[in-house]
């Protein structure tokens, strides 16, 4: 399984367009130690051949004409990307399935009730409705393994067990639309692995670390997980009011349960943090934060970086 990270960034990316924190304004003037980074996107393949998107990030466009391997390669409409599973119905995670909407076959693999809320509530996403066979959407379920198929039936022999995470759908999702949805389909994290590779691990947004949890990480070979947040109250301490990290549903990386201290047990996988948050301290590889992550064995992901599992 060939796994590609053409984006590590949470939502607005770094620097964010309309923010002026400490690291996106260093790195504007060019006085940051750091790299630039785009919103989250991770893409993988069982053979070179079929690509699988891990949720749809807005700054796809991009991110898809800056790796070849991406484009179309016979045929004057053709694309390697097949599809691709959703974790979630965040914005942040879905709105590039809009910028696929050039009446390409995708096969998604969601939970019912992000299938639901995208294609049933937001009209929007009928642009993937144009024709028979364009977006072809299978529900999934937390627990229950499948096997990437793109929309032609090829299988790309890589299989995915998607893990509950949490029942908190979006903020866009009416109370009253959240109870009539499924609650264990709000939030996924995903296992996947080919039958001879290694398993990887991608768990962009942890509300929290069970013990069941900290089991499935513990059977992987690299994990990916949500590194948005260095403190809890880091956006408070930015802005001067706001949510925790926890109340927008991420464990942040220090403190009392923080993901360094919770996980410092986990030694079978490579540790990477992704999703990460431009006013996260740790961004600035010259800086003690980032120090601190290196010396507990985790790193800390850039744009670009591949691996073979
Ligand atoms: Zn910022």
């Amino acid at each position: 399984m060939r796994v590609e990270i053409l984006g590590t960034a949470a939502g607005g990316a770094f620097p964010q367009w309309n923010c002026a924190c400490n690291n996106c304004r260093r790195i504007r003037r060019g006085t940051f130690s750091g790299e630039a980074r785009s919103q989250l996107q991770v893409v993988l393949s069982g053979d070179d051949h079929a690509w699988f998107l891990l949720n749809a990030s807005p700054d796809l466009r991009s991110q898809i004409e800056a790796n070849s391997f991406l484009h179309p390669r016979e045929g004057l409409r053709q694309s390697p990307i097949a599809g691709g599973v959703l974790t979630s119905a965040d914005l942040d995670q879905v709105l590039g399935l809009l910028l696929l909407r050039e009446l390409q076959p995708l096969q998604i693999y969601s939970t019912a009730a992000i299938r639901e809320i995208l294609v049933n509530d937001n009209s929007m996403f009928g642009m993937l409705h144009r024709v028979p066979k364009q977006a072809q959407w299978e529900d999934v379920e937390p627990g229950k393994t499948f096997e990437l198929i793109s929309p032609g039936g090829e299988k790309s022999g890589i299989e995915c067990l998607p893990v509950v995470l949490s029942t908190r759908f979006p903020g866009y999702v009416t109370p009253a639309r959240a109870q009539s949805l499924q609650p264990n389909g709000a939030l996924l994290g995903l296992i996947l692995n080919t039958a001879q590779g290694g398993r990887l691990g991608y768990f962009p947004a942890v509300p929290q670390l069970s013990q069941e949890l900290m089991e499935h990480l513990s059977t992987v070979d690299v994990l990916l997980f949500d590194g948005t947040f260095w403190t809890d109250d880091e956006l408070i301490q930015v802005q001067g009011s706001g949510q925790t990290a926890r109340q927008m549903g991420h464990v942040p990386v220090t403190g009392e349960q923080g993901s360094l201290q919770l996980l410092s047990g986990l030694k079978r996988p490579r540790k990477i943090f992704v999703h990460i948050n431009n006013t996260n301290p740790m961004l600035d590889v010259s800086g003690p934060e980032y120090g601190r992550v290196r010396e507990a064995g985790w790193e800390v992901a850039e744009d670009g970086w591949r691996f073979e599992l």
